[in-house]
């Protein structure tokens, strides 16, 4: 997963709602810090990213968005898909002050495999939320 010495590509998906509110600023921050669901990642090993919404509910848009990015990564690059990851935002795969954990995440994680990618659960993980986490406040 993460900690393979070929990932060269890191595909981090955003909940659409939320991102109607929010710039990823803490996602992005995350993995500059290589903190939160990016810690496995060597921070001497550089990786291109890049950051998308899921397309809005049911999720299903994330398909299509995602082959588009393999075959377009494959095509100008040499991109193989064992080499991308797609990490879910926490706002997908957590409760959290925006709500509950995406309604869709089976889904979600079913048409990432469809496409024939990995996954990788988390971005940023705000103390609160783990301290709401921990007491049963937030269920996920
Ligand atoms: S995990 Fe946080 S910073 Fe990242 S998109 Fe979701 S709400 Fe925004
Ligand atoms: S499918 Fe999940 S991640 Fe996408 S907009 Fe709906 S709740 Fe957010």
């Amino acid at each position: 997963m993460s900690d393979q010495p070929d990932v060269r590509y890191l595909a981090v998906v955003q909940c659409d709602i939320v991102m109607e509110r929010c710039s990823g600023y803490y996602c992005e921050q995350a993995f500059h810090h290589r903190s939160g669901g990016f810690a496995a990642y060597p921070a001497d090993r550089e990786y291109r990213t890049l950051y998308l919404t899921c397309g809005g509910c049911c999720g299903r848009a994330l398909h299509r968005k995602l082959a588009n990015l393999k075959h377009k990564a494959q095509a100008n690059e040499g991109v193989a898909a064992d080499q991308i990851v797609v990490q879910l935002a926490s706002c997908i795969t957590k409760e959290s002050y925006h709500g509950p954990a995406c309604p869709h995440l089976g889904y979600l994680r079913e048409l990432i495999a469809k496409v024939g990618l990995q996954t990788c659960d988390d971005t940023h993980l705000s103390r609160p939320a783990i301290e709401r986490r921990a007491t049963g406040e937030y269920r996920a």
